[in-house]
């Protein structure tokens, strides 16, 4: 069944295999959801398949009511507009806003979500129109960054934490709420015990065991230089129990006098980052695989993050993270540079297959 017709092209699509044909006995439920500002796909498996579906809808829609920065009423909309006091959060706001401290400490500042000031003067917040900032307006903005949420501690033993913002700053959680969700998204799937699932949630993918043929999902990495085309993809990826997430400047921007200014802001500039990189996506296991650990908001971090360093930071970072572990889950990179190349990182080299009609060269890096 088929909740909302409506197509927009999806950032990371979930192509049809070839290939030994589908078990026509699978019960499965395909659903699409208009949420987080972008159009969901949500295909699950097994008997329960319907029930889980909409299970996973509702985890979305839960998470949407918190998180949002257009609906006055959110957690998050009450704590930007809280003016420093502190005030009581919910689990997932508090474990969202302790892991963006984590990525902030790990990605050396290009992961902040206290740049959400700055993400509003450029109109990405949603609800305003899209304009250049002067740089004094920047350097002020800029400056509301430097700091975040405060934990403040329960109000009383065994009460919810508390966090505040100092006046004038705010929090955007939109690099980091879609992996967050998919995380919450495996755990409604083990819950229902479905077999297999794909999860599309606007350039975050969660592929959940294989095709029902036995074979990896395979997800289509979006050419960024061929955004408007149908099915024109860079590469593809085939992948079980994975998370994949891709960040791109082509996802949202506006043109201004022929330059183009996109969503992802170089904390260090307050510009929309120009790294010489395209498209990042970063591809992780399940993690423990007992919904634990959060990999999927960590791709969704640090897709975003790598975006603003560039080639060679994003790479050192993958290689220090690789040797030394970061949060316990290994991840790889697809990055797509705008003088025509796709690096690889050697862990998803056997996963990954380069599209010859994009033109890009291709290398694989350790
Ligand atoms: P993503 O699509 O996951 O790369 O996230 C981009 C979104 O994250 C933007 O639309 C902003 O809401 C927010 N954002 C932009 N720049 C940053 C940044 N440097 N750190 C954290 N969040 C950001
Ligand atoms: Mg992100």
């Amino acid at each position: 069944m088929r909740r909302l017709a409506i197509y927009v092209s999806l950032l990371l699509l979930l192509l049809p295999g070839c290939g030994a044909p589908v078990d026509p006995d699978e019960a499965q439920e395909s659903i699409q959801v208009l949420a987080m500002d972008t159009a969901m796909l949500i295909t699950t498996y097994g008997e329960r398949s319907p029930a889980a579906a909409y299970a996973c809808e509702d985890t979305i829609r839960d998470l949407e009511a918190k998180l949002s920065r257009t609906d006055p009423d959110s957690e998050v909309s009450r704590l930007n507009a809280a003016g420093g006091e502190a005030m009581e959060v919910s689990e997932d706001l508090g474990i969202l806003l302790e892991l963006a401290k984590y990525y902030r400490r790990s990605t050396g500042d290009a992961f902040n979500i206290a740049i959400a000031p700055v993400v509003s003067a450029w109109g990405f917040a949603g609800g305003e129109e899209y304009r250049v900032p002067s740089q004094e307006e920047l350097d002020g903005l800029l400056e509301l960054a430097q700091d975040g949420p405060i934990y403040q501690g329960p109000q009383s033993h065994g009460g919810a934490a508390r966090y505040s913002l100092g006046p004038g700053q705010a929090i955007d959680l939109g690099g980091l709420a879609k992996g967050y969700a998919a995380d919450k998204i495996l755990g409604v799937l083990q819950e229902y015990e479905v077999p297999r699932a794909n999860i599309s949630l606007g350039g975050n993918v969660l592929a959940y065991g294989g095709r029902p043929d036995g074979a990896p999902w395979r997800v289509g990495i979006q050419d960024p230089a061929r955004v408007g085309e149908p099915n024109a993809f860079a590469g593809v990826l085939e992948l079980t129990d994975s998370f994949a997430v891709t960040s791109g400047g082509y996802q949202r921007y506006f043109e201004e006098n022929g330059k183009t200014y996109h969503h992802i802001i170089d904390p260090a500039t307050g510009y929309p980052a120009d790294s010489g990189l395209t498209s990042v996506t970063v591809v992780a296991g399940l993690g423990e695989g007992d919904g634990s650990g959060f990999p999927g908001a960590m791709c969704d971090a640090y897709s975003t993050a790598l975006f603003v360093m560039g080639e060679e930071r994003a790479l050192d970072f993958w290689r220090d993270e690789t040797m030394w572990g970061g949060q316990g889950c290994p991840f790889d990179l697809v990055l797509i540079t705008e003088d025509g190349r796709v690096a690889v990182t050697e862990g998803l080299a056997d996963r990954f297959t380069l599209d010859e009609s994009g033109g890009y060269a291709y290398e694989v890096v350790s």
